[in-house]
Order: structure tokens, then C-alpha cells, then sequence
């Protein structure tokens, strides 16, 4: 009994059936939870057969492993804790004391908070780059510069860089490539296809898309990810198989979840572009979008993350108090709309000066769209939107 290697041709019955265990045991439908921690031991030569629940190789495990590989373009995959645990084992596996990375200016929190203060505790710095200004890239270089990281679209901004281009310096340059693929999913963008070293997930956000998890991933070579594999042994950040088995079902239905998302969000931003309490959308489906131009030739779809400006900061506690349907919490690609503030959430631990700079300003609203229907969304952004004025207004 073990987890099958047939691939299919669409992303959407690979979700369902790419990895299955076929036949099932009792002839199960559904991968049953193998909620053991260990496995009586068949001659294992060394450490590396064991099975054990730490090293990430029971059935529960390889199903995900398979599945993950398949619906990303990728040989191989393996699933961690938390989307943290695997972008530090997937930094970690590439780079060690006195090493270098490239990476993008602009990085989810957690992921800057890591190279800033662990990796560089551990000798290894960093520099950010302008995505924007491939001819700057070059003088960031120094000799130890192994690593270069980036993410398919950033937070809270969603820009999109030229994503071939920095594939080709960093191949020109022999820097190995890592991208944080979280926002797109693997429905709208496969990083891998583009030759992307290795692709990391918070397979916390679309991936299970209910909410209810933690969870991460690490795509990639085989090689590369045995690699991966045998430090998140050491690390222990593993998945639990209770955990697994919501994240296959959670996964089921990705194909639909996000391209509803799709819908929804180029709707939404649509219509917050054309009110007058909007200052700017930024979403990489608007044709006035810096990134579009990018997103429009790699990606299949834009994705359910935008972002706007509201007129004033003053606006945006009335507007977040008065939208009834979006619900007001941090994290994203979930079933349910959220609404955030990025300056008080992701970017609070910046300074106001440094929030400035990059453009995370207190009017900035940034909103995970969901499957609710659109129309009632879009009627609850409007009121809310009028009611923010009208406080605004009272207010001065
Ligand atoms: C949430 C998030 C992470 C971190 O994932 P966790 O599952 O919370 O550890 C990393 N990158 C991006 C883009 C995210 O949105």
C-alpha cells in the first residue's frame, strides 16, 4: 500500500486524485488519518528508513508530498508546520555562516524578521533589491552571494516584478532561486515552469483556504528537497498527520475557491478604483497596475489579495467598523473576506518612517477577498465606504 505516482494533466484532478493510495486501505475513498507516530521497523538500514512521524514519511505525508509536486510542475514537495517553518528550512538548506542573499525589498514580516535578526545572528546577511530596476541588481552582488528570494506578489502592495528576468541574473550569476508563491496558489501561478529553483507556501492561506490550519511547503528538485528534508528532521518542524489530513481536503478544492476568488476580487477592485473615498487599487488584474504587465503573461489568474488606499487615514477605523460582511483579522486565502490594516498588523513593527517609505501608510486597507457573492460584498464595501466619509467628515 503506498501513495501512487500517477500524474494527470489538469491541476484540478490532480487536487483530487495525484498521490492517492490506490488501492485504499479497507478500500477507503479518503486517505484515512494514520494517527501513530511510529511504524514497526522492516529492516531499516539506516536512519533515513525509519519510519517515524518527526521525519515526515508517513502515508499522510506522502500523499501531500505527491500531490503538492504534481499541481506546482515540480519533481518533489514536502510539507512543514507552518509556512515559516518552511521558508527558514528552505533559507537554511541553501545558505550557511558567511553566505549572502538577494532579496526583494518589500517581504512578508515574518520572512524579514527571520533575516534581519536569526539568519543574521548566524553570519549570513542580506540586501534588498528593487524588483523594479533589473540594471541595480548587478552592484548588490558580493562574493558569497548564494541566495536570491523573492514572491510571486507581495504584502501588502501585490506588485508584481519581472519574475523571468530574475530568474535569468540569478542563473547568470549561479544564485539558487526561491519564491514565496503564497498569494497566486499554484491555480494561477506555477514558479517551477519558469525555472524557479524551489517554490515555498503558508499552505496556512490558499492551499487548505478554511482557516483552520497551520501548514507550509517546500517544492522543488529532489534533490533539493531531500536536502530540505534532512534539516527539518533536525529542525522538528514537521506536519502532524491530523493536520495533513485537512490539508488534502482543505486542497480539494482549491481549483474552485480561487478562481471564485479570481472573480471576486477583480470585481471588487473594479468597483473601489471608480469611488471617490479611494485614492488607488492596487491589484495586478487592473490593466493600471504597474505589475499587470508581468502578471498578464505568467500568470492564469490575479488572485484574491488587493489592496487600497482610502482618502485619508481618518477613514479607515470607520470604514473597518463599518463593513459587516469582511471579517477584521489578520492572515488571508480563506473561504471568508478579510479586511486588515497592514500598518497596524504585518508592517506595525516598523518605524512610521520606514511604513512611509514603502508605501504601508494608515490608509492603506488590505483585503483578502472570499466565495461570498460578490454583489452583496461589493454593497457592504459601498456602505461601508459612504459611512467612513461621513465620519470622516463630522470628525474635521
Ligand atoms: C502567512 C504568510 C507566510 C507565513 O506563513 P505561516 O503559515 O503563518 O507561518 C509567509 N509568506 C506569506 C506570503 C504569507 O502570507
Amino acid at each position: 500500500m503506498s501513495s501512487s505516482h500517477k500524474r494527470f494533466k489538469s491541476i484540478d484532478t490532480n487536487l483530487l486524485h495525484a498521490g492517492a493510495i490506490r488501492p485504499n486501505i479497507e478500500d477507503s475513498v479518503v486517505t484515512p488519518i494514520f494517527q501513530t507516530s511510529t511504524y514497526l521497523t522492516g529492516g531499516d538500514r539506516d536512519y533515513d528508513d525509519v519510519r517515524y512521524v518527526r521525519c515526515s514519511n508517513t502515508p499522510n505525508h506522502a500523499v501531500l508530498h505527491a500531490r503538492i509536486a504534481a499541481i506546482e510542475s515540480a519533481e518533489s514537495a514536502l510539507v512543514t508546520a507552518s509556512g515559516m517553518a518552511a521558508i527558514t528550512t528552505a533559507i537554511l538548506s541553501i545558505v550557511k555562516t558567511g553566505d549572502h542573499i538577494l532579496t526583494q525589498r518589500c517581504l512578508y514580516g515574518g520572512t524579514q524578521m527571520f533575516l534581519n535578526e536569526d539568519a543574521k545572528g548566524l553570519g549570513i546577511d542580506h540586501m534588498p533589491i528593487d524588483l523594479n530596476d533589473p540594471s541595480s541588481w548587478r552592484k548588490a552582488l558580493k562574493p558569497k552571494t548564494k541566495l536570491l528570494y523573492v514572491e510571486s506578489i507581495s504584502n501588502p502592495l501585490m506588485e508584481v516584478g519581472d519574475l523571468k528576468a530574475i530568474v535569468a541574473f540569478a542563473r547568470e550569476h549561479n544564485l539558487v532561486t526561491i519564491i514565496d508563491n503564497t498569494f497566486p496558489s499554484p491555480v494561477n501561478f506555477r514558479p517551477i515552469e519558469i525555472g524557479f529553483d524551489l517554490v515555498v507556501h503558508s499552505a496556512t492561506k490558499y492551499l487548505n483556504g478554511h482557516s483552520d490550519i497551520g501548514a507550509g511547503a517546500i517544492v522543488g528538485s529532489q534533490a533539493r528537497i531531500t536536502k530540505a528534508t534532512k534539516l527539518l528532521n533536525h529542525l522538528g518542524g514537521m506536519l502532524d498527520p491530523h493536520a495533513c489530513f485537512l490539508l488534502e481536503r482543505g486542497m480539494k478544492t482549491m481549483g474552485l475557491r480561487v478562481r471564485q476568488q479570481n472573480q471576486n476580487a477583480l470585481q471588487l477592485a473594479q468597483f473601489l478604483s471608480k469611488r471617490d473615498e479611494v485614492s488607488e487599487v492596487r491589484y495586478p488584474g487592473l490593466s493600471s497596475d504597474a505589475g499587470h504587465k508581468f502578471a498578464e503573461k505568467l500568470f492564469d489568474g490575479y488572485g484574491g489579495m488587493l489592496a487600497f488606499y482610502l482618502k485619508s487615514d481618518a477613514m479607515a477605523e470607520p470604514f473597518l467598523n463599518s463593513v459587516t460582511i469582511p471579517l477584521h483579522a489578520v492572515s488571508l486565502g480563506g473561504v471568508e473576506s478579510l479586511v486588515v490594516r497592514p500598518s497596524r498588523s504585518s508592517h506595525a513593527g516598523l518605524t512610521a518612517k520606514e511604513r512611509e517609505a514603502l508605501g504601508v501608510t494608515d490608509a492603506l486597507i488590505r483585503v483578502s477577498v472570499g466565495i461570498e457573492n460578490i454583489d452583496e460584498l461589493i454593497e457592504d464595501f459601498s456602505a461601508a465606504l459612504s459611512m467612513s466619509h461621513v465620519k470622516e467628515a463630522k470628525r474635521a
